[in-house]
């Protein structure tokens, strides 16, 4: 059904949810000063670019192994070019000033985005962001890359809960891990893990 103005009835439903969604959001008790999220937002921003270049050097060199583990198979050329295509995209998306917002529970990120309505260059941060360390799996700078991913590449949470959850995607739908957010997360955190672990440790 289209309204008047042009909104459909599934669009005005995701309006409400969205405007009941920023709602929640506003009245939750902030834990941390405006400020701070901010420059932990910032910091990580900067350390996901980084993993951003880890990803892409892992797609370059051809690390059939660590593709196959978080986007699943065939690891061919126009896969391969899909998800550097995504990293890309999220990378281009993290040279943008970034308003981070915190967010009173303990999910780790929002980045406001129901039906058609979308909030660019936001993203919110929860508990789990600040409990999370700043590289390495799970941490800080994976999970601004997770929700940049979804603002750049329109990536979905198909799985959203660990590591496992995403390589087990991989392994059972492969087209869906390859628009999975936490596939491109975990891949990341995996290529930039790998090279910044000396390799000469005696
Ligand atoms: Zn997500």
């Amino acid at each position: 059904m289209i309204k008047k103005d042009g909104r459909t009835r599934a669009n005005a439903t995701a309006f409400r949810q969205w405007r009941s969604w920023l709602r929640g959001v506003d009245s939750v008790a902030n834990p941390h000063s405006n400020q701070n999220v901010q420059w932990w937002g910032n910091i990580a921003q900067v350390l996901a670019s980084s993993l951003v270049t880890s990803a892409k050097a892992s797609l370059e060199e051809g690390d059939v192994p660590l593709f196959v583990q978080y986007f699943g198979q065939p690891a061919s050329q126009d896969r391969l070019q899909k998800v550097e295509g995504n990293y890309e995209k999220v990378g281009a998306y993290l040279t943008r000033t970034i308003t981070y917002h915190a967010l009173g529970s303990n999910v780790c990120g929002e980045s406001a985005k129901l039906g058609i309505f979308s909030i660019p260059n936001n993203i919110w941060l929860g508990g789990c962001f600040f409990a999370a360390p700043l590289m390495g799996i799970d941490s800080k700078a994976g999970i601004v890359l997770h929700e940049a991913s979804h603002l750049a590449a329109g990536t979905k949470d198909y799985s959203d809960k660990n590591e496992a959850d995403a390589e087990s995607l991989a392994n059972t739908d492969p087209k869906k891990a390859i628009k999975n957010a936490n596939n491109y997360e975990y891949f990341a955190e995996r290529s930039g893990f790998v090279q910044t672990v000396p390799s000469a440790i005696p």
